[in-house]
């Protein structure tokens, strides 16, 4: 392949301009040196091994972990015109005798494959005899034991080196994490391999966190103004997967589960559905979500807190990856610290115990932040922002401090009537003046903290007692039931020395501003016109067999809707729209914007 690399993005895949370093990386390779790249999800890190395997000589071999992944990539090359297959367990024997004779008469640019077929005796001793223009390593913190993601078949491409020496290899992950990134550099001896690392911000994505109290309702309230754009829950456990999703369903919304509990057909059914956009909500377990390329999730909602800043950057990361604005919402209750911290308890390692809880605990101070959320997430992975984001809930909605000093006196006491021997559901309980029989027979209906709280809500007791312990007035025995004990620093206040104020809680999001620009901009457009061209795009994918976001980017559409391109050279103009897919797809692109734009013409 002749010409510049820009005529390359132009041209095949439809873009204007490189992102931050894909030019350096794919010049990199170009010249046949080994690279490392590290990029957020959604960074654009597939152009990097894609456009030098169209300008190098041979076949690109790309080791990608899941099946599924493969496929999407390799239907959205071919939509665009470029020579691509996969080759795995997946294919009928004809399909793959049909692959390897492309790749034997040199008809192929690239060829994704699984690390284990790819690292099999008979394939190495095949592939000596075939020009290759480079190795890429999708996902390649598979390698490493301390990644989220270990795949023991990841673990012979150590090997790469010593059957292919000479062959540039390209590594990519989204994983930040220190010890992952030794281990891959390691491993696949890339000793001598350039960094590429860019900054950690998905500036598109708008992250806020309520206070999980009626969760369900809060979820319902959210999901409202979703409209029927795509998204994913994440839930702690397989049976709260089961019950979010039937909740959803029985309310009238599009919601499927999926968790490692379901049979491999049913998980692969409802991750179809999802793809081709006929299912509107994944309700999941973690197990969902890795290898899921679809680019237009517009949102992703933690139900239950996340056991750690890193999945939960990963998990949310799985939205917006087109770049439009999207949202990652937390709810966020202190009940669910207790279970996630109860599972880290079985650990066995006590080495690994520790690491968990202060993990955990970084996670709870995210979302106890009264700062810009983004701050502290990037902060996290050792990134400094120079300024509040103001795409996050507590920059668009700085929090209210209110004056509790009287109730936190109440508490406090209270704490202290009944011995300094029950958690806080107890306590709450007495303050409130429940009849409940255990309050009865233990006779703590007769002290004198019995009913003093009983015109606040449950929730909002337990937002003091939580803020006194955080604030070190209580402690929480969390090996004994949880049981509530005064500290030295709570006489002060107990005798109203001094004052004690707290966030008002936020149970309810920001009504929805007006949709910001951020970052890319996103001109103004015809809403309508976008749902048409949605369902024409829905048309083309089903009938290519490919889910939508293969045939164009949510992007892609929003740029038609608003430019409404009349003829041929004006539409490759669009963002996403190259040679292949305007050949293919032009006129009826053309014709669907004509025929809107006439009968809106007609109606006025
Ligand atoms: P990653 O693998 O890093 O998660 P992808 O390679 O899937 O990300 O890219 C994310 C999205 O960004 C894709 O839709 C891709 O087509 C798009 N993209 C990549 N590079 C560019 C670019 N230079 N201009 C516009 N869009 C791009
Ligand atoms: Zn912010």
């Amino acid at each position: 392949m002749t010409g510049t690399l820009s005529n390359t993005l132009k041209e095949i895949f439809g873009y204007d301009t490189f992102r931050e370093y894909q030019q350096q990386i794919i010049e990199n390779l170009i010249d046949g040196n080994d690279s490392f790249v590290l990029m957020p999800t959604g960074g654009g890190k597939s152009l990097c091994y894609q456009i030098p395997a169209l300008h190098r000589s041979g076949v690109a071999i790309v080791i990608s972990p899941l099946i599924s992944l493969m496929k999407d990539q390799v239907d959205a090359l071919v939509a665009c015109g470029v020579r691509a297959a996969f080759y795995n367990s997946s294919l009928k024997g004809s399909e793959a005798k049909r692959v390897l004779a492309m790749l034997h008469s040199g008809e192929l640019d690239l060829l994704y494959i699984a690390p284990e077929r790819l690292m099999s005796d008979e394939f190495i001793i095949r592939l000596r005899d075939i020009p290759i223009s480079l190795f890429a390593i999708d996902e390649a913190h598979c390698i490493s034991q301390w990644g989220h993601d270990f795949r023991p078949e990841y673990r012979k491409l150590g090997e790469l080196r010593r059957y292919f020496g000479g062959i540039p290899v390209i590594a990519l992950t989204a994983t930040a994490e220190p010890h992952t990134r030794k281990d891959i550099l390691d491993r696949l001896q890339l000793n001598s391999a350039k960094h590429y690392i860019t900054g950690f911000d998905r500036p598109n994505i708008r992250y806020t966190v309520l206070d999980k109290q009626k969760p369900m309702k809060q979820l319902k309230l959210f999901l409202s103004e979703k409209g029927s754009e795509s998204g994913i829950v994440y839930c702690l456990s397989r049976k709260r997967v089961e019950k979010v999703s039937e909740q959803l369903v029985e309310a009238g919304i599009s919601a499927a589960p999926y968790h490692a509990g379901l049979s491999s057909g049913n998980r692969k059914k409802v991750q179809d559905d999802f793809l081709r956009d006929e299912v509107q909500i994944i309700v999941a377990t973690v197990a969902f979500g890795m290898g899921i390329d679809k680019s237009n999730i517009r949102y992703v909602v933690h139900y239950d807190i996340p056991k750690n800043i890193e999945s939960y950057y990963q998990e949310t990361g799985r939205a917006g990856r087109d770049g439009l604005p999207s949202e990652a919402l937390l709810l966020f209750g202190y009940g669910d610290i207790q279970v996630a911290r109860g599972l880290i308890e079985k650990t066995r390692n006590p080495e690994h115990k520790r690491i968990e809880l202060h993990k955990l605990n970084a996670m709870v101070g995210f979302a106890e932040s009264l700062g810009c959320r983004r701050r502290v997430l990037l902060g996290y992975f050792g990134e400094k922002l120079e300024e509040d984001c103001g795409n996050c809930d507590i920059c668009l909605n700085p929090p209210e401090m209110i004056d509790v000093t009287e109730d936190s006196r109440k508490a406090l006491s209270c704490v202290y009537r009944v011995g300094q021997r029950f958690g806080a559901g107890h306590v709450i309980d007495v303050l409130r003046g429940s009849r409940k029989e255990r309050i009865l027979s233990l006779g703590h209906d007769k002290l004198s903290t019995y009913g003093i709280g009983e015109s606040e809500s449950q929730e909002y007791w337990g937002g003091i007692l939580r803020h006194l312990v955080h604030q070190g007035y209580l402690s929480q025995d969390v090996g004994n039931y949880s049981v509530l004990k005064l500290t030295d620093a709570a006489p002060p206040l107990l005798r109203g020395e001094i004052q004690f104020e707290m966030a008002r809680p936020r149970v309810r999001k920001t009504p929805e501003v007006k949709r910001k620009t951020i970052g890319r901009d996103e001109p103004d457009y015809d809403l309508n016109l976008f749902e048409l061209l949605r369902t024409m795009r829905k048309d083309i994918a089903d009938r290519a067999g490919v889910p939508p976001f293969v045939i164009f980017h949510d992007r892609t559409l929003v740029e038609l809707a608003a430019y409404r391109p009349e003829s041929l050279d004006t539409l490759m103009e669009i963002h996403g729209v190259g040679k292949s897919k305007c050949a293919k797809y032009g006129n009826e692109i053309l014709d669907t914007v004509r025929s809107y734009s006439e009968s809106s013409l007609n109606s006025k």
